[in-house]
């Protein structure tokens, strides 16, 4: 949900690109620092033409990533007791939703993203973003009704909000939440503790 990552098919494997859109913006610029790759584009810039882009600058990006110091990768070992300590909160509420959508969960995986807060496969796969544990509890209800949904509707069509809205009416406000303050907490770069703390 929320934006759907880019990805930088480079040489030596694929990248996720932080994407960021404005309306005053004129033309699809890329950027390479020490966070990343991140694509600016007009509002309403189609993944299309985004994608495109990336492909057209790949081997300069490639370069310039070779050449750019990258910021140290957070400590994993922290960064797997996280989603370790998030887990059985976010596993208890699938269980618990689950029967209420009528929809038969396959896996849930619990990782660490920058970009969503999480996901539905075809195959019954539910993903969710252990940062869940740092959103409201009634947010990250709304997080996971919302993947159970796709289980049923695979798209963000009107039958899927609707079905949305039929287990939680008041899923607006908390998708509101999401909105203004769910970024800030994917782009945390250094995360609270919360071992042992749900
Ligand atoms: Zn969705």
């Amino acid at each position: 949900m929320s934006h759907r990552p880019l990805t930088h098919h480079g040489a030596r494997g694929d990248l996720p690109v932080r994407v960021l859109t404005h309306p005053r913006w004129r033309t699809i610029r890329i950027r390479v620092d020490a966070r990343g790759v991140t694509l600016t584009a007009p509002a309403r810039t189609r993944r299309r033409s985004m994608e495109a882009a990336l492909r057209h600058h790949a081997a300069w990006i490639d370069r310039t990533l070779a050449e750019t110091p990258r910021t140290p990768p957070p400590d994993a070992r922290a960064h797997a007791a996280r989603v370790r300590a998030a887990r059985p909160g976010l596993v208890a509420l699938v269980d618990a939703w689950a029967p209420r959508v009528g929809v038969t969960v396959a896996r849930v995986v619990v990782r660490d993203q920058r970009t969503r807060w999480g996901s539905a496969s075809a195959r019954g796969t539910i993903s969710l973003n252990w940062r869940l544990s740092l959103v409201p509890p009634n947010v990250a209800v709304y997080v996971v009704v919302h993947e159970l949904c796709h289980l049923v509707e695979m798209n963000h069509s009107p039958a899927f909000w609707a079905l949305v809205e039929g287990h939680l009416p008041g899923y607006r406000e908390r998708r509101r939440w999401l909105r203004a303050h769910g970024g800030a907490i994917l782009d945390q770069r250094d995360t609270p503790e919360t071992e042992g703390d749900r």
